[in-house]
């Protein structure tokens, strides 16, 4: 069974997200959507938020499973039997950066592979960085976020 783990924030969840993910539905028999939990990190939306807004979005996909993890990804891939990490690359900046994480991943665990999805032009300029800032500065983000839970993304 090709198992796959697509770690992130998703503080909040994005259009871009959605689309790496619907992307590589059929490249895999499952994939796990990993809500990473960093206690260095500060989040906007606690985690039960950003989980449910997952579980809203993906609720027909019976590939889809939705979940959070403590500590490194590599770890909690092995803990759910997965061998493929999915990030998304949205410039050479972000390529730079998943690229070495993924080395570093892979010196860890060789028997795990990291597959980079490009974005498509239309969201390479959308992040949850961004989305936050609109949310805080009070303005629309339905053009960024999934339709189906656009009006509940207010603080
Ligand atoms: P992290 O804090 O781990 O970077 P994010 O939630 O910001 O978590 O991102 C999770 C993954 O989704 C990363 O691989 C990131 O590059 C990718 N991603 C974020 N926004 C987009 C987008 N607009 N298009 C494609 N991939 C994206």
């Amino acid at each position: 069974m090709k198992i796959a783990v697509f770690p992130g924030s998703f503080d909040p969840i994005t259009v871009g997200h959605v689309d790496i993910v619907k992307r590589c539905i059929p490249l895999f028999d499952k994939i796990i959507i990993a809500v990473g939990v960093n206690s260095q990190k500060k989040y906007l939306f606690p985690l039960e938020k950003r989980m449910e807004w997952m579980h809203k979005v993906f609720e027909n996909e019976s590939k889809i499973e939705v979940s959070s993890y403590h500590g490194l990804t590599i770890n909690y891939c092995k803990e759910v039997s997965a061998n493929y990490i999915l990030r998304g690359i949205r410039s050479a900046a972000d390529f730079e950066y998943e690229k070495t994480i993924a080395h570093l991943n892979h010196t860890m665990n060789i028997d795990i592979e990291t597959i980079l999805i490009l974005s498509p032009p239309e969201y390479s300029s959308i992040s949850s960085t961004i989305v936050r800032e609109i949310i805080l500065g009070k303005g629309d983000v339905s053009k960024f976020v999934p339709q189906e839970i656009a009006s509940e993304m207010h603080l």
